[in-house]
């Protein structure tokens, strides 16, 4: 469905600032009970960050490198040694191809289910209209009874001020621009995005070099995690600069090689420099200040339980609003504003709880976590909690050689006399399928003895969950 140029209403039910994950799940939702929606998307694409520029091709991508993993591990199999060498300008344009049909369905989604999709700039004129800003400068407005903000985020770049040059590096949007594999890649960062992407090239083949401030990467993570993941991912052949920081950035333009200077005193050239050392909310000429909606420092809208804003009729989900910066978040959140003010009187409490959300970093090998850290729930609880953990090999690196054997490791995180589950943090091959199915558990309140009384499935690495002592 093409968007439409005009209001085709006097007033709409709900209007939506921004055209992501979250806008869809909400304004799909709204539309199916019958209501009269509108979403105002100013990139020209609907789909959001998580689409274009974030989970889907950054998981494409993750299948080619672990596919990368398994052809070197294949001899071990008897299998004759397989060349395996990543074509990545081919590749590109099938990863972008698929993107794009994904981004197509959110409008021919749209169209089903009878959303509008109003291709400009959204802006609050006042509590009740938004002002729709088109490619050609021209305006019109939207009115609606109730309004969401679902602008987004994008990458943090440090400033020229800070870091002289720092421009010259590029962001993970600018990743997935990349045509060619690089041969050599500084990133910056030690979180998901900086992991994710390093693992990635590394097992393409790409010299990666991380350079992160702490020890560790995955510093908000539960300590196993970060020592199993950032001892590995070394292994594996990513170079890891520790506490260490970028100085000054040297080059002609984005995309040609760089010098990356480090308060070490070292020099790396490398064809890409990339930062991924966090994300900021898209709020900043929305007109916010005109209808008088809370932001924080950072500019993150500021909610309620209820996803509400300090303006009664306007709400905000998704990475704008800081909290928990994951599509599945946005979209639940989204709905729950929907199912509240639009559907029928059961959900009329409805709300998303922001507790026990589980998450799945993209590494290699990949980690599942729900619950609090060790550190959390000991902090929380005090001297009840009780750890259980579990090390080892998976059976599938029984046959592959020493120097690949991934290391798997889980901790179950417990307190109290009934032994109440409060963390599950897992790393090892299909812990990224696995922690979906543990985190229902988990966010159903089960104990120890509940994962106890739990059948093992044998021969599974999982099964060490069950079986703990
Ligand atoms: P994160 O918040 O995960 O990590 C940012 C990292 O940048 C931190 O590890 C921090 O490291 C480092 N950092 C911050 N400032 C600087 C600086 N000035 N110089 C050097 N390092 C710095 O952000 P990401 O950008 O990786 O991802 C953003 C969010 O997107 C994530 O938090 C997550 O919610 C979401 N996401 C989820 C994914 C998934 O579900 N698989 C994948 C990708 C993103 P430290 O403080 O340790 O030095």
């Amino acid at each position: 469905m093409p968007p439409v140029t005009s209001p085709s209403q006097d007033k709409y039910d709900y209007v939506i600032i921004g055209g992501g994950s979250g806008a869809s799940g909400s304004g799909r939702r709204a539309a199916i009970y019958g209501k009269k929606v509108a979403v105002v998307e100013a990139t020209g694409v609907l789909g959001g960050c998580c689409v274009k520029v974030g989970c889907i091709p950054k998981k494409i991508m993750w299948y080619a490198a672990d596919m990368a993993d398994k052809l070197r591990n294949a001899s071990g199999y008897n299998y004759p040694p397989v060349q395996h060498t990543f074509d990545w300008e081919t590749f590109k344009p099938r990863r972008d191809a698929y993107v794009k049909n994904l981004t197509d369905s959110y409008a021919r989604n749209f169209g089903k289910d009878g959303v509008e999709y109003h291709d400009g700039w959204g802006r609050f004129k006042d509590e009740h209209t938004v002002e729709v800003t088109r490619h050609d400068g021209s305006t019109y407005e939207l009115k609606a009874d109730y309004i969401c903000i679902a602008t987004g985020s994008r990458p943090t770049m440090p400033s020229e001020s800070k870091i002289p040059g720092a421009k010259l590096g590029i962001n993970s949007d600018g990743f997935f621009e990349i045509e060619k594999q690089p041969k050599k890649m500084v990133v910056v960062g030690a979180g998901y995005i900086a992991l994710e992407l390093s693992g990635v090239l590394n097992a393409l083949g790409t010299e990666t070099h991380m350079i992160i401030r702490g020890d560790t990467v995955l510093r908000t993570f539960d300590p196993m995690i970060q020592d199993t993941i950032t001892n590995w991912t070394e292994h594996t052949g990513v170079k890891i600069h520790r506490k260490t920081n970028v100085v000054k950035v040297e080059g002609t333009r984005v995309g040609e090689p760089v010098k990356v200077h480090l308060d070490s005193g070292d020099v790396i050239e490398a064809d890409y420099l990339l930062w991924a050392i966090g994300r900021e909310p898209v709020t900043e000429d929305c007109g916010l200040d005109k209808v008088g909606v809370k932001v924080d420092p950072k500019g993150n809208v500021i909610v309620d339980e209820w996803q509400a804003t300090n303006v009664p009729n306007i709400f905000s989900i998704g990475d704008c609003q800081g909290k928990a910066l994951l599509t599945p978040v946005a979209i639940a959140a989204g709905r729950r504003i929907s199912n509240r003010l639009f559907g029928p009187a059961q959900f009329k409490d409805d709300k998303l709880s922001y507790e026990n959300i589980p998450s799945v970093v993209f590494s290699h090998p990949p980690i599942g976590t729900v619950g609090l850290t060790e550190p959390e729930a000991r902090k929380k609880f005090g001297d009840s909690v009780k750890t259980y953990n579990a090390k080892f090999k998976s059976m599938f690196f029984d046959f592959v050689d020493d120097d690949h054997k991934e290391p798997t490791v889980y901790k179950l995180i417990v307190h109290g006399p009934d032994e109440k589950v409060v963390g599950l943090h897992m790393v090892g091959a299909g812990s990224d399928e696995a922690i979906q199915g543990f985190s229902v558990a988990v966010k159903m309140g089960a104990t120890k003895k509940n994962f106890d009384d739990t059948c093992a499935i044998h021969p599974t690495s999982t099964e060490e969950i069950v079986t703990m002592r």
